[in-house]
């Protein structure tokens, strides 16, 4: 007999309506019961301390919406194809923090290595992680909804720390509206010293020439971010 089963035999002995025994949920944390917090007595003291399902349940936020495919990536479960490849993950891993541009051909690592960087970063200060589609919706939402406000242009323009992850960014279809809030987010991440890791099957260069961004957001990108080809 499985839990929920359980539950409705019990609330039919105690009479408890079947819609009420529902709702009622055997706690995923057995420590703490769902709360958050574990009881610590010693003697006659007692205390309250977090419970490490915290940070699980932190992550899983964290994870929400990530591709399936990419849920569990980390930098160590990622396996370089080549030396090329082997230099970017290490760099990566001394320097988490870093903007990094990481191009290449389609299923060659970049999302991989973005989603691992992301995890390390959005476990510690704000971060957002979008693709271009995505982040073109919400741009465009926030133009056509009132009091919506792009959580990543807020934080763009007000956080102290922020990391932004913009994933394909080569797929951005341009239009005028796009390319002058493109260029607002890039250039506040820029000033305000702001990180940014951004994965494209375009090189910057090609960027340029297919005039997918500005000549002005590319030198951003460029400055801020180290560059590698994977
Ligand atoms: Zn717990």
């Amino acid at each position: 007999m499985d839990e929920q089963d359980e539950i409705r035999r019990l609330s039919l002995s105690l009479n408890i309506p079947q819609s009420l025994a529902s709702l009622i949920q055997a706690p995923t944390c057995l420590e703490c019961g769902d709360t958050g917090w574990q009881i610590i007595i010693r003697g006659n003291l007692e205390w309250a301390r977090p419970c490490r399902c915290r940070s699980v349940q932190r992550e899983n936020r964290l994870m929400r919406g990530i591709d399936e495919r990419f849920r569990e990536a980390t930098f160590e479960n990622f396996t370089p194809l080549d030396q090329k490849q082997e230099k970017v993950v290490t760099r990566m891993k001394e320097n988490p923090f870093g903007s990094y541009f990481l191009s290449g051909t389609y299923a060659i690592g970049k999302t991989h290595l973005m989603i691992a960087q992301y995890r390390q970063v959005a476990a510690k200060i704000p971060a957002e992680i979008r693709t271009s589609r995505e982040l073109a919706l919400e741009f465009r939402t926030a133009e056509m909804v009132e009091h919506f406000v792009s959580p990543v242009q807020a934080k763009a323009d007000l956080a102290q720390r922020f990391h932004f992850f913009w994933d394909d960014v080569d797929k951005l279809k341009s239009t005028a509206f796009r390319e002058e809030v493109i260029f607002h987010l890039v250039d506040r991440l820029y000033r305000r010293k702001l990180g940014i890791t951004i994965t494209s099957n375009l090189s910057l260069a090609q960027l340029a020439e297919h005039e997918v961004l500005e000549p002005a957001v590319i030198r951003r990108i460029d400055d801020m971010c180290e560059v590698f080809e994977l």
